[in-house]
């Protein structure tokens, strides 16, 4: 049974080489050189658009250890990366243009996948798997507007910074909601008027990521970057999303100055989002600049704040656990327009959707690898209910329990799971 993947960016291609590996025939349809995305420049399947490092090496950063999972998964990308690697310190760097030729070499000669260059404007009959990525074609999303329904798909991402609820200074920020002391669905972080006197300079100063020129249409009014409201007076966020009213900071006896709330990400509290910090300042100001907020001063980041063009689906409500659109049980989605964000993100979701594909055309049930893993800790991310879903890169703040073990333990478990789950897989294929 041939099997279709829409895109030959990291998760189409990862997909495919999965699906190949255990045996499937695959027609995998890139739109480069025929069309180009805003972003990519190079006919070479999986470019990497931006930068070219796929992040830390080490296991006891989530980045590593996701990447440390997909080696023993078998990725082509994650393999390739690692014979394309130049020096970058903690981090896998890759020289881009040996390691896009080397995968398109790869996948091109592989007799299982056959690369067919052309624009997708419909889902394709049969089993696919859509990874088309954050920059996918109009005609295609408009498609998938259709399918999925206008409000179940997004083109942009205005997300805030994800803060570990561990490493917020208690002394100094306090649980409440505006007008009911009791309620702890907020963490305020409260702030005198000469501290949030510094703040503004300090962010009215910081360094911004430049807009790429596709990007400039994405702001709107609803979404701001936090810098640009700043812009706008030196009161306009003491009076809008920093304001104070109906918060008393019961040390200080008091309503604040100014207040930024902290939203529970997960039920745990184990991640924060910075609610109405949406911005465009670069990863190493907005630590800098954030740490001023005084309950801030010592937290871990684990996202940082962007605005960006990405069109992705409102996986929580459209995707079952096995990345198969709901009631639709040929199609998949896979990558970046699942909601994952980042170069290892999507591939994981590339590798997780080829293997689904795999065992769903074996007539087997996909069972997702477990939730202490950093591969099933995004899955489960992307799948499970949420009202206010956005995009997510991977922290250790997803991965169950992580709070209750010392992170060696956490680690070993990890990397034990996803070989325990790679058998499974393993034993399936044998059927
Ligand atoms: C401008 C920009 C910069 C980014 N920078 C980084 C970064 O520095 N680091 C990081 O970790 N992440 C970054 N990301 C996020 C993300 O990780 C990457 O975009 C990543 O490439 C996503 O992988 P993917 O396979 O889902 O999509 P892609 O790699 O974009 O692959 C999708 C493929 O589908 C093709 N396609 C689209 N529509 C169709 C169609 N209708 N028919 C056929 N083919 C189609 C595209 O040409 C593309 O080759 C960035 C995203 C953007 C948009």
């Amino acid at each position: 049974m041939d099997i279709t993947v829409v895109g030959g960016g990291l998760a189409g291609v990862e997909a495919a080489y999965q699906l190949a590996s255990r045996g499937h025939s695959v027609s995998l349809f890139e739109m480069r050189p025929t069309r180009y995305s805003p972003a990519h420049k190079t006919p070479l399947l999986s470019e990497l658009v931006c930068s070219n490092s796929l992040k830390s090496k080490e296991l006891t950063n989530a980045h590593g250890l996701l990447k440390e999972e997909l080696r023993i998964l078998g990725s082509i990308v994650i393999n390739t990366a690692d014979q394309a690697a130049i020096p970058g310190g903690k981090a896998l760097v890759v020289d881009r243009e040996i390691f896009a030729k080397r995968i398109t070499r790869e996948i091109e000669a592989n007799p299982l996948i056959t690369v067919i260059r052309r624009e997708i404007q419909d889902i394709p009959a049969g089993t696919v798997i859509i990874a088309s990525g954050p920059l996918t074609s109009n005609a295609l999303a408009k498609r998938l507007a259709e399918i999925t329904g206008v409000n179940n798909l997004f083109f942009f991402d205005a997300i805030s910074p994800i803060i570990d609820g561990g490493t917020v200074d208690m002394d100094k920020a306090f649980f409440g909601s505006r007008y009911d002391e009791n309620s702890d669905d907020y963490l305020n972080c409260p702030m005198t008027g000469e501290e949030y006197d510094a703040f503004y300079n300090a962010l009215i100063g910081a360094e911004k990521v430049d807009l790429q020129p596709f990007e400039k249409t994405s702001f709107f009014e609803g979404c701001l970057p936090v810098e640009i409201m700043a812009q706008r007076g030196r009161q306009t966020l003491a009076y809008g999303p920093m304001k104070p009213v109906g918060l008393k900071d019961k040390t200080a006896g008091k309503e604040p100055y100014a207040v930024l709330q902290l939203r529970r990400e997960n039920m745990a509290g184990t991640m924060y989002n910075m609610v109405g910090f949406q911005t465009k300042l670069t990863y190493a100001e907005q630590d800098r600049v954030f740490r001023m907020i005084p309950a801030l001063r010592n937290a871990v980041f684990l996202r940082y704040g962007s605005i960006h063009r990405n069109t992705y689906i409102n996986s929580p409500a459209l995707l079952n656990n096995s990345l198969c659109l709901k009631g639709q049980d040929q199609t998949f989605f896979a990558g970046q327009i699942t909601g994952v964000e980042g170069y290892v993100e999507s591939v994981a979701m590339g590798l997780v959707a080829g293997i689904s594909a795999h065992v769903s055309i074996m007539n087997q049930v996909f069972s997702p690898p477990p939730e202490d893993t950093c591969v099933g800790a995004l899955l489960n991310y992307i799948t499970t209910p949420n009202d206010n879903f956005q995009p997510m890169n991977i922290n250790f703040g997803l991965i169950k329990n992580y709070r209750k073990r010392a992170k060696e333990k956490v680690i070993h478990n990890a990397l034990q799971a996803i070989s325990l789950w790679n058998e499974e897989i393993d034993e399936i294929s044998k059927k």
